[in-house]
């Protein structure tokens, strides 16, 4: 989300953060989340599955349960 352009940028020689990695080839996707190799939060799951669209989200991470605070 930090790669998100803004119209609030303040100058136009802000970089914007980059996410690692390259885009994959369209002809050979990788297996489970399309985004696993780039994602710097990934499960094991990830590899393996891809997420299913729950509310507009595709994420594994969006499937496990709320993580306790304090
Ligand atoms: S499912 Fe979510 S956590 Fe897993 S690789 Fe994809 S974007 Fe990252």
């Amino acid at each position: 989300m930090a790669a998100t352009p803004s119209l609030d940028l303040v100058s136009v020689d802000t970089v914007l953060p980059q996410i690692p990695g390259s885009m994959p080839s369209l002809a050979n996707l990788p297996p489970g989340c399309r985004f696993h190799p780039r994602c710097g939060d990934a499960l094991p799951a990830c590899r393996l599955t891809a997420p299913s669209f729950i509310d507009g989200v595709a994420c594994h991470l969006y499937d496990q349960p709320a993580q306790e605070v304090g």
